[in-house]
């Protein structure tokens, strides 16, 4: 197969959220499954002062659009990228927040569909992603399908339908295949109006992690490198790096409970700050990395921080990669108590460190956390006959999980968690132990994309 990924972000270059890292994790690991995968990016400003990014080098200039497109390429993580960058400057400072997001993304999804074409580029598949690129499938379906022999098929896929629905819609009826990022949020976004007609051809397949980067046994950010074997003295090294570094000085043997996180209305504010208090009430410790694009929500978190920041809670408002390796190592629970979630990736990262999950059961942390306390229901099952309790192939329980949106709903998992780790210490080590050897890696679901972009070809 030949499969070009048309998108606004890409990890670790362009990054803005989940949407950078799947591009470049799902892209890696198609192509180690021997097919030809590249990627097409607008050419940002930013470029010329990343050191993520290596000499690009000439691949191509055209006319386009009352202006020349000029396009540059380079390699990153492993795939082979183009930039795609117009000589009248018009895409190149940010990657979202301008007033003309929506028309200078548009143009570069027709320069992009334009530099294949005139380059003779004949890709099988052109996967696309979010609001940003969805003009692929409508300005190939009205302006390309008849335009010689080239008939790429096209995979949409939606990694947030919050944001410009019309859109997504649009593209949804264009392309042959559209999925969404987890199972269950296919099933939660797959009423709406927008979405409902698509029927067979959408589905969710669940984002992985890059095992490569996020990896306790080799992780230069961790004091101690980790692997389930040792994972309660990895993760005591990392817990009092941790400590150390953020002033825990609580006495005493406490959990900490860590939430790595964008400080948005989806990401659960009120159950954050609920948590914050009650893991306090309960002589735990409290870690948060969040950065708040809203100074509203930012100012609520002062007055949080100013009330319990000190030698038990400690608040971190920035983005900080390093950071975030050390909290999903050295807490012992991540909290991950979304409104929605269209996969997530913190409670997988989390797991990989060998940090417990406490997650609300929506979207993409429904298919990915099975509560502790499901092990009761399957016994139940089984003794009926019954064995299809697997979901993608982990059928070990690994975490605590609640449904309502409130604080006591909250409270049903963190506490059934704490008490786990205040009364049963050698059983939540052996949970530990267990969900570190999870495999949520691209693995299995890049090979589910490699059999949608067969049945796209056959569509
Ligand atoms: P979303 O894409 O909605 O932000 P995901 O869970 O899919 O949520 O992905 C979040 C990614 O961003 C994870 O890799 C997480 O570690 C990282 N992240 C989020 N906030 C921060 C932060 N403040 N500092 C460092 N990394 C962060």
């Amino acid at each position: 197969l030949y499969v070009a990924h048309v998108a606004v972000e890409m990890a670790p270059i362009c990054k803005v959220g989940g949407l950078g890292d799947v591009v470049t994790a799902l892209g890696r690991a198609v192509k180690e499954q021997g097919h030809n995968v590249e990627v097409i990016l607008p050419r940002y400003d930013f470029f010329l002062q990343s050191p993520l990014l290596g000499a690009t080098t000439y691949e191509a200039e055209f006319a386009f659009g009352g202006t020349y497109i000029y396009v540059s390429k380079c390699v990153v993580e492993g795939l082979q990228c183009f930039f795609i960058e117009p000589q009248n400057g018009f895409f190149s400072d940010t990657v979202y927040g301008r007033k003309d997001d929506e028309v200078r993304f548009d143009f570069f999804c027709k320069a992009a569909l334009e530099f294949l074409l005139q380059t003779g580029r004949q890709p099988d598949i052109l996967h696309c992603h979010d609001w940003s690129t969805a003009c692929i499938a409508r300005a190939y379906w009205r302006d390309y399908h008849n335009y010689g022999l080239w008939k790429p098929k096209v995979v949409f896929t939606i990694h947030n339908a919050d944001f410009k629905m019309t859109k997504l819609g649009e593209a949804a009826h264009h392309c042959q295949r559209f999925t969404t990022v987890s199972p269950t949020y296919a099933y939660e976004i797959g009423g709406l109006p927008a979405f409902a007609p698509q029927g067979a051809k959408f589905m969710g397949i669940r984002n992985g992690i890059d095992a490569d980067i996020w990896d306790p046994q080799n992780d230069p950010f961790l004091p101690m490198a980790f692997n389930a074997d040792n994972v309660t003295e990895g993760k005591a090294a990392a817990r009092e790096a941790l400590r150390g570094r953020l002033g825990l000085t609580g006495w005493g043997d406490k959990p900490v409970i860590g939430v790595v996180t964008r400080l948005t209305a989806q990401k659960g504010i009120h159950l954050i700050k609920h948590a914050a208090w009650r893991t306090l009430e309960r002589g735990g410790q409290f870690v948060l990395l969040g950065s708040a694009p809203d100074p509203r929500v930012q100012a609520e978190f002062n007055s949080l921080a100013a009330q319990l920041g000190g030698e038990n809670a400690a608040f971190c408002f920035t983005y900080d990669e390093p950071l975030s390796h050390l909290i999903y190592a050295g807490c012992d629970m991540i909290l991950v108590p979304s409104m929605f979630e269209p996969c997530g990736l913190t409670q997988l990262i989390a797991m990989r460190y060998g940090s417990v999950p406490v997650v609300r059961s929506t979207g993409g942390l429904r298919d990915t956390v099975f509560d502790v306390d499901y092990d009761k229901a399957r016994a139940a099952w089984e003794m009926e006959g019954s064995s299809d309790w697997q979901r993608d192939g982990i059928d070990e329980t690994n975490g605590f999980a609640f449904e309502g949106t409130d604080g006591p709903a909250l409270e049903f998992a963190l506490n059934r968690a704490l008490d786990a780790w205040y009364n049963n210490r050698a059983w939540f080590h052996s949970l530990q132990k267990r969900v570190m050897l999870q495999d949520w890696s691209w693995n299995k679901p890049a090979l589910d994309y490699i059999e949608l972009y067969f049945a796209a070809l056959k569509s």
